[in-house]
């Protein structure tokens, strides 16, 4: 008898162990945490958890409101519409979720309205970017983490190197010292991928910075941080696409989560076809639908749940952590609708927050569509603030390289910025030499200084916001055609053992040192001058390889010179350029202190670029 009453006590403490592994729980809500006082009172929780699509849910938490309960063809998803009123104060909201008998408990984060203001980017900026993998591995401990597929292989240009969040905020006083006041990051967040996870362009969970570079906290750190040096910080987000290894993937949200193919189907990249008049639907449900790569799903941002979980993490990022900018990586590749309300949603919440839109076109009328307040022939308007001006990039890849002609050579400047007229606000445009998609704009150069020079006088006295390259400063080299890895090489000095130091000039070579003291020195100069981050723009046609323009306001007028001539030495005369110099007597030349006492004729050196105060 004491044995079957043993052995029945077994069988029920077995059938309470079955109770308990098969009750329910609750894995993930996202957003995970919200805020009082928004402007848009609504937020839509994603509720995942095993058949939690079949729970009812209701809170008392006073001055929020459930208006609706969204579920999707999967059980273990719930979206919850929640209202956030005003008079609603800073707490955990409680989530009773009740199916018959079954009841669970959730505590919801409802935060305190940020405070901080927003500032956001603009032509008094100079944005360094910088790929977190390839900075400065301040941590060696966080190289490898237990379940992070890739481990660090530096000796793979495309595997991971072990850069973190750490090695920035270890040289944060290199950064500002520099003359740079902000720092856009390449992707940070989780991309636990089996490869090519370093350039972050993989995500596999929007709501955590990878632990290879650190914690949530620590990058609220690094913004403090920077805050306090007064650098600004812009991060990367990708709408577009996901990582194959993201969560949804196991048990996606909806079967039209993102976009299905009976086979793995690409994109064609053409991203003309959304304005193109005449273009085929195929070709436009291509581009928008098709996958970025193997590895990188497609989202269906035509699906509003998909739509509203995007733009509530990127608000959330500027919510939770004070960022200043978000740089949206392949802009034109989702739904451009969806796109265009999220930027207005952003921008309604946080006006001063900057937006800059990858749009990857060699044409300017294609990239000026996407322009703030363009008004399209098609109805479309963007609400993006700024795009990225890939045409000036292309063209000063190429301009400094090439004999003059009517089109070519530093024709090439002056008729791109001819056609500015296509954009409501071409100020607006992130301009650049290189990224970390493009040749280092050195190597492009040949290895040429003087060339190089010639070029960062022109993109950072030109109209625009300026966008520079790590190592570019010391003329960092990376050729495409050998793979991107190589574009994104290890800064020096950011590993322990590093022979070359560029954080310290340790072991520099007299190019490289050249190269940053010009640029520091340039960099510097901009800093300050206002006539050059908002004074208009005077452009003379260029003749036998020299370029002139002038940036003037009231007050004051800078006058450049790009001779593009290999050989000759150029007189610049007062007659020409009359309409700039007129009522001015003389001019110091920025870079190297030299005064010029007789505007009314003087010459400039062959491959070189003066930049000329006038009084
Ligand atoms: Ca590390």
């Amino acid at each position: 008898m004491i044995k079957l009453l043993r052995h029945l006590a077994s069988f029920v403490l077995l059938l309470a162990f079955i109770r308990v592994a098969s009750a329910q729980k609750i894995d993930r809500v996202e957003p995970p945490s919200w805020f009082t006082g928004m402007k848009d009172p609504s937020v839509q929780l994603m509720v995942y958890g095993r058949e939690i699509g079949s729970y009812d849910v209701s809170t008392s938490y006073p001055g929020v409101t459930i208006t609706t309960l969204v579920k999707t063809d999967n059980q273990n998803y719930l979206f919850i519409n929640l209202e956030i009123g005003i008079q609603a104060l800073p707490g955990n909201i409680v989530l009773n979720f009740v199916r018959g008998k079954q009841k669970l408990i959730y505590n919801y984060p409802l935060l305190p309205h940020p405070d901080g203001p927003v500032r956001g980017f603009n032509t008094s900026d100079v944005i360094y970017l910088l790929m977190p993998d390839r900075f400065s591995n301040g941590d060696p401990s966080n190289d490898n983490v237990e379940g992070m597929l890739e481990k660090a292989d530096r000796s793979n240009p495309g595997g991971r190197h072990g850069g973190d969040l750490k090695g920035i905020s270890d040289h944060l006083d290199y950064i500002k010292d520099l003359s740079v006041t902000g720092i856009w990051f390449n992707p940070f967040l989780e991309n636990n991928q089996q490869a090519s996870s370093y350039h972050g362009y993989s995500i596999t969970d929007f709501y955590r910075v990878d632990p290879r570079y650190g914690t949530n906290e620590d990058f609220k750190t690094l913004v403090s941080k920077a805050h306090g040096m007064n650098l600004k910080l812009m991060m990367d987000m990708i709408f577009n696409h996901i990582g194959s290894g993201h969560w949804w993937m196991k048990d996606l949200p909806s079967k039209d989560w993102v976009h299905q193919f009976s086979t793995f189907t690409r994109t064609n990249y053409r991203a003309s076809t959304y304005m193109d008049p005449y273009a085929a639907k195929a070709d436009v449900d291509l581009m928008e639908k098709g996958w970025f790569d193997v590895t990188m799903p497609d989202l269906n941002q035509s699906n509003p749940l998909v739509e509203n979980y995007l733009i509530q993490n990127s608000l959330w990022w500027i919510a939770s952590f004070g960022i200043d900018g978000i740089r949206m990586d392949t802009y034109p590749y989702p739904d451009k609708n969806m796109m265009s309300r999220w930027a207005k949603r952003v921008t309604r919440e946080f006006p001063e927050f900057f937006i800059v839109g990858e749009v990857w076109y060699q044409q300017e009328a294609l990239t000026a569509y996407w322009a703030l307040n363009k008004v399209n022939t098609d109805g479309y308007r963007s609400n993006l603030p700024s795009v990225t001006d890939f045409p000036l990039s292309l063209a000063a890849g190429s301009a400094f390289n090439e004999p003059d002609s009517w089109t070519d050579g530093l024709a090439r400047f002056y008729l791109i910025l001819s056609q500015d007229f296509l954009y409501p606000d071409p100020f607006r445009n992130v301009i650049f030499l290189d990224n970390h998609d493009l040749t280092r704009f050195f190597t492009r150069t040949g290895r040429r200084l003087d060339i190089y020079k010639m070029a960062l006088s022109f993109i950072l006295t030109t109209r625009g916001i300026p966008q520079f390259y790590y190592g570019t400063e010391i003329a960092m080299e990376g050729d495409k055609s050998m793979g991107d890895g190589y574009l994104r090489q290890d800064f020096p000095g950011g590993w322990t053992g590093d022979s070359k130091n560029a954080f310290t000039g340790a072991n520099l070579s007299s190019t490289e040192k050249e190269a940053y003291v010009f640029t520091r020195k340039l960099l510097n100069w901009r800093k300050d001058k206002e006539v050059i981050h908002t004074g208009k723009l005077k452009q003379f046609i260029p003749e036998n390889n020299l370029y002139v323009y002038f940036r003037y306001n009231d007050r004051e007028s800078v006058m450049v010179i790009l001779n593009n001539s290999e050989n000759e030495t150029r007189t610049i005369t007062r007659e020409r350029y009359f309409e700039g110099l007129n009522g001015f007597a003389r001019g110091t030349d920025v870079m190297t202190g030299r005064e010029i006492n007789d505007l009314g004729s003087f010459t400039i050196s062959p491959k070189t670029a003066m930049i000329i105060e006038l009084k």
